[in-house]
């Protein structure tokens, strides 16, 4: 069906279908193999080109590149342990009131009558809106990243056990830290870059990174660490960052 696809640039013309207008230039050039088009639930069409480049992929040089340690949170999507924070976007809170009465409208209208399959849709998009911005931070962050480093240290986060905890489970619903972390894997994984997950039992919040003492406690509200035996203060995300990479180092090193 798909045999006599022609590619400009701009328009992809598709047979029974017409012309399509792309948002972005193909990235590569060759063969076209494949398109793959698919249609979300709210209504909208994507489009995907499979090129054959003729090259194999290379892996990147990535000497004198450092090893970089990832923590991931609420409070800023990702700190890394050179002190840069990625801050989450938390599109649900900004968005929120916003889907709270769209959603109110919702109920209200006739069940299944022309105005609500309208109200439904208009829910539709706002949630796919609030998944584009998430999506879209969580690419940037994760392509910068993985564009800096040689080896990446980052924590296993089990959370399906943070989200029985009520409180963290909207915010970690809200920053979908899995997703962050899977596309920060797979794209690490194209480039040839190891990811070493610390242990479950790593305290890499608990654990002073310049003298290895840990900590009995730590609240959630404690922003900066205090050390009680070296004395050192130093924000709480880049302290367990720096214990992610530290452990990272160890890895690549063995
Ligand atoms: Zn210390």
């Amino acid at each position: 069906m798909l045999g006599s696809l022609r590619v400009d640039g701009k328009r992809i013309k598709l047979p029974k279908i017409g012309w399509v207008k792309m948002f972005q230039e193909l990235r590569s050039e060759g063969k076209i193999l494949r398109v793959t088009l698919s249609k979300t639930e709210t209504h909208r069409w994507f489009g995907s080109i499979t090129v054959d480049t003729g090259t194999p992929n290379v892996r990147r040089d990535t000497r004198g590149l450092p090893v970089v340690g990832i923590d991931v949170g609420i409070n800023s999507l990702a700190t890394l342990d050179t002190g840069k924070h990625y801050d989450n976007p938390r599109p649900v809170k900004r968005y929120e009131r916003k889907l709270a009465r769209e959603q109110r409208k919702l109920s209200r209208k006739v069940f299944l009558s022309n105005n609500w399959y309208k109200q439904k849709e208009r829910v539709a998009k706002l949630h796919y809106k609030i998944a584009c911005i998430r999506n879209d931070a969580h690419h940037q962050a994760t392509t910068e990243i993985v564009n800096m480093a040689s080896a990446i240290g980052i924590e296993t986060l089990s959370i399906t056990n943070m989200l029985k905890n009520r409180k963290l489970a909207k915010a970690l619903s809200d920053s979908a830290l899995g997703g962050f972390l899977s596309k920060l894997k797979s794209k690490a994984e194209v480039l040839g870059i190891p990811v070493i997950e610390a242990p479950h039992f790593f305290a890499s919040s608990k654990t002073c990174s310049k003298c290895g003492y840990v900590k009995e406690e730590l609240s959630l509200s404690e922003r900066i660490f205090h050390c009680e035996f070296c004395y050192t203060s130093i924000d709480r995300d880049q302290n367990a960052a720096i214990n992610l990479k530290n452990l990272a180092v160890g890895y690549t090193e063995s």
